[in-house]
């Protein structure tokens, strides 16, 4: 509730950004303020404990750069590592990487091939869940280290666009369905 409460009073539509026609949804207020934080990660966490509020993920794996802002926070909070997903380039050591298409091109995502052992259980975390595509590649860089999705567990879902075919039978926790 605190949650809802949070993202409905410190979330930002942007009009026209990145690009004319697109709303973007602007988390740094957000961010900012403490309760709001607090509340939100506490949501996220929610997705990776069981109904009596255990804990059942191994590890946190949260895609640049918001979702590394919320997963470190959801990791502690569940008592599990944390993992990040970069974008092309950007670790220094062997890598998984998986391409994706794009409205316009495509984007590359990569893990390191040693950051998740195999059988470990993973919960993943990032802002916003839109295409999907962000999230579908990420799924597929913890799958090629033979571990195991949970879920995935954003702050908001963009209603109108067609993550959840994106996704397939992947489980979904979205603190705040927008449009
Ligand atoms: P997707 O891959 O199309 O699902 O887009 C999701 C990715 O784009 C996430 O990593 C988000 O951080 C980012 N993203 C897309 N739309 C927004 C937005 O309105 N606000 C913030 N991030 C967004």
């Amino acid at each position: 509730a605190g949650a809802r409460e949070a993202l409905d009073r410190l979330v930002r539509d942007v009009p026209d950004y990145p690009e004319a026609g697109v709303v973007f949804k602007d988390i740094t207020p957000l961010l900012a303020d403490h309760a709001g934080l607090a509340a939100v990660v506490a949501g996220l966490a929610e997705a990776g404990r069981d109904a009596a509020g255990r804990p059942v993920v191994d590890v946190v794996v949260g895609m640049e750069a918001r979702g590394f802002i919320l997963g470190a926070p959801v990791a502690l909070a569940l008592g599990a590592g944390f993992v990040p997903v970069r974008k092309a380039g950007k670790l220094p050591r062997e890598t998984h990487a998986v391409s994706y298409d794009l409205e316009y091109g495509s984007a590359t995502l990569e893990m390191h091939t040693d950051a998740v052992p195999a059988g470990s259980r993973v919960l993943l975390v990032d802002d916003v869940l839109a295409t999907g595509g962000t999230a579908r590649a990420t799924v597929d860089l913890v799958e090629r280290c033979g571990a195991e999705v949970v879920g995935v567990a954003v702050l908001m879902d963009l209603a109108f666009l067609p993550w959840r075919e994106t996704l397939g039978d992947v489980a979904v926790t979205t603190l705040m369905s927008v449009g």
